[in-house]
């Protein structure tokens, strides 16, 4: 009878220890929970904020941000907050420390806004339609013309754009559109004045070279994706003229 009471107390003994665990972890589990809320619900704003996923370093975002704001005083451009730009999905940002060449683009649609809207509201269209219909974080382009060559600032150029096709064609590279369809229509001397302007302020800022200049057809040729129209064949030549020019100067 001892030895059965024995067996008794020590099966109880072991029950007790099965709560105390199952309670700590509970406890653990609950305190965990806990704090992975209040870090998500305490973060700052995202619509503040636009560093990527796993950056910790919101004073590198800084640096860059300071670094860019010179160059786009240079320029001048219409600034985001300028033509009424939404805040980017901070959730989907690849941070880039650096840019190594260039791809021009055309809108396709028309170019021609209502008088009273004026290009802001196409570029804020653009956005719309990037980040709705395709589910980007922002607008692809880090940069947009509009006929009278006005330039506007796009996707932040510390950000990697959504505009050559695949991650590693759009690695480094800054998209660069032209508001209008150059299938058939050539664009506004302006326009290609600032683009070309704008290219070369860039190279420039960057070190890139101007031979790594590409229209959105060629680099997506160069990375095995399928064809485009874009940038139109009349812009396609313009931008290949460019390239040349500069080829020729270095012979
Ligand atoms: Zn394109």
């Amino acid at each position: 009878m001892p030895r059965r009471r024995g067996k008794k107390s020590r099966r109880g003994s072991k029950k007790t220890l099965f709560w105390v665990i199952l309670g700590v972890l509970l406890t653990l589990l609950v305190g965990a929970s806990l704090v992975v809320f209040a870090v998500l619900w305490l973060r700052p704003d995202r619509d503040s904020f636009a560093w990527a996923p796993g950056e910790t370093d919101p004073t590198r975002i800084e640096e860059l941000e300071n670094r860019y704001r010179a160059l786009l005083e240079e320029l001048p451009a219409v600034r985001r907050e300028e033509w009424g730009a939404r805040s980017p999905d901070a959730d989907q940002l690849l941070v880039e420390e650096t840019k190594g060449r260039i791809t021009v683009h055309h809108s396709a649609i028309d170019s021609h806004p209502s008088p009273s809207l004026g290009f802001p509201h196409t570029v804020r269209g653009v956005q719309r339609f990037h980040m709705e219909d395709r589910g980007w974080s922002d607008l692809g382009y880090h940069f947009l013309i509009d006929p009278d060559g006005v330039v506007y600032e796009g996707r932040y150029l510390y950000v990697r754009g959504s505009h050559a096709g695949s991650q590693p064609a759009n690695a480094d590279n800054i998209g660069v559109c032209l508001i209008g369809n150059f299938e058939e229509k050539m664009p506004e001397q302006e326009q290609l004045d600032s683009l070309f302007d704008l290219i070369a302020l860039l190279e420039d800022f960057f070190g890139i070279e101007r031979e790594t200049l590409t229209t959105h057809s060629e680099i997506r040729k160069e990375f095995g994706l399928g064809g485009t129209a874009c940038p139109g064949a009349l812009l396609l030549d313009e931008v290949a003229r460019f390239r040349a020019e500069d080829e020729s100067l270095n012979r």
